[in-house]
């Protein structure tokens, strides 16, 4: 490509992503009562408009989780000029006027649940709008990526019919293939894989197969591409992100595929957290000596590089916030 080309790319990439909402649909960083949120304004300076703040996960005894969900609300109140809670899809918007970053909290596996159905409608109520089956390893409510491949369990049903009802999003990363399909022929909402990039590109476990796409997209469901260079194919190239985003869309267009980094900050204490752990992040899957994470300042970058590759400027702007926001609108309450 000449330079020209390329300066004129860069120009178009640059006023699109400004204009553009930009919404990230999962955080990474190890979600602790006491994490550093100061972290969070590397999401606001990279210019993105809305994040999902992963508040819990199953590696965590459920009350901690809980206490994670406490301590970040109290802290994001204490921050009105930086930070805003959000209840309603739309109010991303006036966020992105005002220059804050909008958020909701996600929850990775049921054991917050402490197998009660009813704990959905109090997590959705305290600011949580989507929560994943299983962590990696299976549990009460079906089966994790990592484990052997058992279906969606009885509890697992009851809970997709009570975030169906409230409104909060049923997520299929993290869990096992049968699980999967299952969670998504059962809700009657749209069904999204927050954060899971294409297992033809990359054959790690924690990434999805064609069918699993196809189902997702079915449902009018979002696949959000993740930014874990272990998932992307051993880089963190802003070419390689964009080659799993264009293998989904070349498979079920563009409408249905959008970005959850995972950016973990706590970039120093991952290997020793995934060594601690080696039941959900079994050695196999996870042989240690990261290959780091796609950051939120990159996302210029592969606002470029998509363009470059041919996508319109209506297919970007889904891409980077639309299609997650469309979906969001259908599926809160
Ligand atoms: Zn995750």
């Amino acid at each position: 490509m000449t330079s020209r080309v390329a300066e004129d790319v860069a120009a178009r990439a640059a006023a699109l992503y400004a204009e553009a909402l930009i919404w990230d649909d999962h955080s990474g960083f190890d979600p602790q009562p006491h994490a550093e949120l100061d972290n969070l304004d590397l999401w606001r300076a990279a210019g993105v408009d809305y994040l999902s703040i992963d508040a819990g996960y199953d590696v965590m005894d459920w009350r901690t989780s809980l206490c994670s969900v406490a301590a970040y609300r109290s802290w994001l109140k204490a921050r009105p000029d930086r930070f805003v809670m959000i209840d309603r899809p739309t109010d991303v918007w006036r966020a992105k006027r005002e220059g804050k970053l909008a958020v909701t909290f996600d929850l990775e596996g049921m054991n917050v649940l402490d197998g009660d159905v009813d704990m959905v409608e109090v997590f959705y109520d305290l600011g949580v709008r989507q929560m994943l089956f299983a962590y990696n390893r299976n549990n009460l409510a079906g089966g994790g990526c990592h484990d052997e491949d058992v279906g969606l369990t009885d509890f697992g049903r009851s809970v997709v019919k009570a975030m169906n009802r409230v409104g909060m999003v049923v997520d299929c990363s993290h869990t096992a293939y049968r699980t999967t399909m299952e969670a998504m022929e059962l809700s009657t909402d749209p069904v999204i894989f927050s954060h899971s990039n294409a297992w033809s590109l990359c054959r790690h476990g924690r990434n999805i197969k064609d069918d699993q796409i196809k189902a997702c997209a079915a449902t009018g469901g979002v696949v959000g591409i993740t930014g874990i260079g272990l998932f992307l194919g051993n880089s963190i190239a802003s070419g390689t992100f964009v080659d799993h985003i264009a293998y989904m869309a070349d498979l079920v267009g563009p409408a249905h595929v959008g970005i959850a980094l995972d950016y973990a900050f706590e970039v120093g204490g991952i290997d020793d957290l995934l060594t601690a752990h080696p039941d959900y992040w079994p050695v196999s899957e996870y042989p240690g000596g990261s290959v780091g994470f796609v950051p939120p300042s990159q996302l210029p970058e592969i606002t470029a590089t998509m363009l470059t590759r041919g996508f319109s400027e209506v297919e970007v702007r889904g891409i980077l916030g639309e299609n997650f926001l469309r979906l969001a609108s259908q599926v809160w309450r």
